[in-house]
Formats: structure tokens, C-alpha cells, sequence
């Protein structure tokens, strides 16, 4: 029955073959009205591929400064630096949190933030070598390649030379924000004053020949043609069989709230679940063979739209997002945020484990 249907798609014939899917088989998928049949071919994948556990990362989220010399369309986060919440951590402030994530059982910080016009690259190294020196064990997933470009552009170093500098103050990898969407025709629209979709794929390709491993993302969801989201997705899946770099691909979902899209009426409402779980589904079949790690982020999808996207070719949900603000509400006992997630993937027959940021087993539920 489940073949009779697959030949109703010959894109998903050739996905479960194995075969690469070309970028007219993602433009077939994009318009494939059966969504089950899409969503059940992604999952027959998934599990031939990475089995049956769903994973995350016990993570702590810093972002050291909302100061940003850009000012994306899609961004409600910025700030110019005279607003009474523009805020930069100090090297205290970023100890504490560090000692805060330890804390709480992270494994991992994961640290972004604006393109400050005026932090010296010393600022950067000297916030790995804190982080580090009180505890070595943490691993730092730190800088989108977006970052990464700026600060060149900023202190007139090579990519490269600022890449080796953070990895020798501590850097361990990147966490693939910033990639939003590569085509210029739609990239042009949603970001202001940030590298080029080529110039995002050229860093991050830097990072992987110096060692420094990075996660993917992807921007959906606002006011992109499928075209772009193909496009997107074969240049990852291009890059990745040249460096394989990458750790995990992330489809994160537009949240409209306080963007200038919303203001300009760009965008009225957010996306619905059944295109999440296109992108989740099309992700895994455009990746499958080479980017295998397909990451649901609940935190922006709701845990019960999460399970079903794991059932749609996801096999990963990211981490616990534990930040200072939920350090404070939480208090010291933030076990019941990794069971809570553990759970998740039990509650549909799957195995829950906890990984570290490579996606190494730590512990299993
Ligand atoms: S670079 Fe763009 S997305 Fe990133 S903080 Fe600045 S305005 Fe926001």
C-alpha cells in the first residue's frame, strides 16, 4: 500500500532509494499534496539512518550584547545601544553565567549575540578563556558565521585569523545561526546589514577546515518562495559533502512578534504546523545520506507539535534552552526541565537520551 502510494512521487521514490534528490525533485516535494505520505517517507529514513532515540542537549543560552550595528527585518532583538535595555555582559556577568550553566547541569553554552560596532576582538577571546578556566568541561558552541564575518570586516582580520584566535581561547564549535536564507532574492528582504548567504557558507566552511564543527540553520516561514528553501537546503547538503562540518541541521520556525515584517504588515500571521511539517520532512529527505541529524526546536514549536515533527523525519530536540531568566525562576533544581524533555520522545515509543554538543550519548531515559 505504502509503495503503490511512493510512486505517486517520483522524488519519493529516488529519496528512499537513496538516490540525491535534485533541486526539481525538492520543487516536486515543496508542492506535494500528501503531506503523509511526504511525512511517513521522512520517517522510514530517519529511522534507517540514526534508529529510533531522539536526543538533546542539556544547553545554557547567553547572549552577550542586543547592541547591533545591522538591523534585520526579522529581528525583534536588536538594539542601537541608547534604548534603556540595550545591554553588553561584562566579564563578571559572563563568569556568573557560566557558573550558572554548571549549575544547572548544562553540558554546553551556547552564546550569540548583536554586532557590537565597538567590542575589540580581545573582548571574545577573553570570554572563552573565562568560561574555560573555571570550567573546562563546559563546551563552548559559540558565534554564527554572520559574527564571525562581522568581527573580520570590524578589526580588519582574516576569517581565518579570527577563527584560530577563538578556538585557541576555548571555542569547541558554532551553533549555524545567521544562515537564515541564502538566495539573495529573499535574503535581501528579511536581513539588513549582514553577510551574504555565500559569504555565511564560506565562513562556516573556514570554521570546518580549522577543526571548529558547526550546526546548520535554516529561516522559514515569513515570506520566502519554496524555491529558496531548496535552494537553501541543497547549497547545506553541498557544503557538507566537501567539509562534513556539520552537526546537526536546524529548520527554525519565524517568530513574528515586535519584526519590522510584522510592522510593515509584511507578515500577519505565523506559519502554520502543517508547512513546519513540510520543511521537517523535506529537510530530512533533501539531507538524508550526508547531514543526518535532523533537530526539532520545540522551543519554538510547542512541545506537542514537537512529537509529531519528530515523526516527520526529526530525531533531535535540541536542548533544555536554560538561561539566566529561567536560572532565576527555576531556582537550583532544573532536573524537571531534562525529564520534561526526556519525555517527549517516550511518550511517542521512542527512546529519549541526552547528548553532549557532538552528539555523544551521555545518558539514556
Ligand atoms: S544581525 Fe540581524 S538578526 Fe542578528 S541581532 Fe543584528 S539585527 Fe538581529
Amino acid at each position: 500500500m505504502l509503495s503503490e502510494l511512493i510512486k505517486e512521487s517520483r522524488a519519493l521514490e529516488r529519496a528512499i532509494s537513496g538516490e540525491d534528490l535534485t533541486y526539481n525533485d525538492g520543487m516536486e516535494l515543496m508542492d506535494y499534496d500528501n503531506l503523509f505520505m511526504l511525512g511517513a517517507a521522512a520517517d522510514m529514513i530517519r529511522q534507517k539512518l540514526v534508529g529510533n532515540t531522539v536526543t538533546f542537549a542539556a544547553s545554557y543560552y547567553m547572549n552577550y550584547t542586543n547592541i547591533c550595528a545591522a538591523s534585520c527585518q526579522m529581528c525583534a532583538f536588536y538594539r542601537k545601544g541608547g534604548e534603556d535595555d540595550a545591554y553588553t555582559l561584562k566579564p563578571d556577568d559572563i563568569s556568573k553565567r557560566a557558573g550558572m550553566a554548571k549549575e544547572m547541569g548544562a553540558t554546553e553554552v551556547h552564546i550569540v549575540g548583536g554586532f557590537h560596532p565597538d567590542l575589540p576582538l580581545e573582548y571574545y577571546e577573553n570570554m572563552m578563556k573565562i568560561i574555560k578556566k573555571d570550567h573546562p568541561e563546559l563546551k563552548i558552541k559559540a558565534f554564527t558565521a554572520a559574527e564571525i564575518f562581522y568581527l573580520s570586516k570590524l578589526t580588519k582580520n582574516s576569517v581565518k585569523e579570527i577563527l584560530s584566535r577563538l578556538k585557541e581561547s576555548g571555542l569547541d564549535s558554532m551553533p549555524g545561526g545567521g544562515a537564515e536564507l541564502f538566495h539573495p532574492e529573499i535574503r535581501k528582504l528579511i536581513v539588513r546589514g549582514k553577510c551574504s548567504g555565500q559569504e555565511w557558507l564560506d565562513t562556516i566552511e573556514q570554521a570546518h577546515n580549522l577543526g571548529i564543527q558547526s550546526n546548520a540553520t535554516m529561516l522559514y516561514g515569513h515570506i520566502e518562495k519554496p524555491s529558496h528553501i531548496v535552494d537553501h537546503l541543497i547549497k547545506i547538503r553541498e557544503l557538507q559533502k566537501k567539509t562534513h562540518g556539520f552537526i546537526t541541521f536546524i529548520p527554525l520556525k519565524f517568530s513574528l512578534d515586535n519584526t519590522e515584517l510584522e510592522k510593515e504588515g509584511l507578515v500577519t500571521n505565523e506559519c502554520s504546523a502543517i508547512y513546519d511539517l513540510r520543511i521537517i520532512a523535506l529537510s530530512r529527505l533533501l539531507l538524508g545520506g550526508y547531514l543526518n541529524n535532523i533537530s526539532v526546536y520545540w522551543v519554538a514549536y510547542g512541545k506537542k507539535l514537537a512529537q509529531i515533527a519528530l515523526s516527520h523525519g526529526g530525531n533531535d530536540l535540541v536542548g533544555t534552552a536554560f538561561s539566566e531568566e529561567i536560572y532565576r525562576a527555576a531556582g537550583k533544581s532544573t532536573t524537571s526541565s531534562v525529564l520534561e524533555l526526556a519525555n517527549l520522545p517516550k511518550e511517542i515509543n521512542r527512546e529519549a537520551a541526552q547528548r553532549d554538543t557532538f552528539f555523544n550519548i551521555l545518558r539514556k531515559f
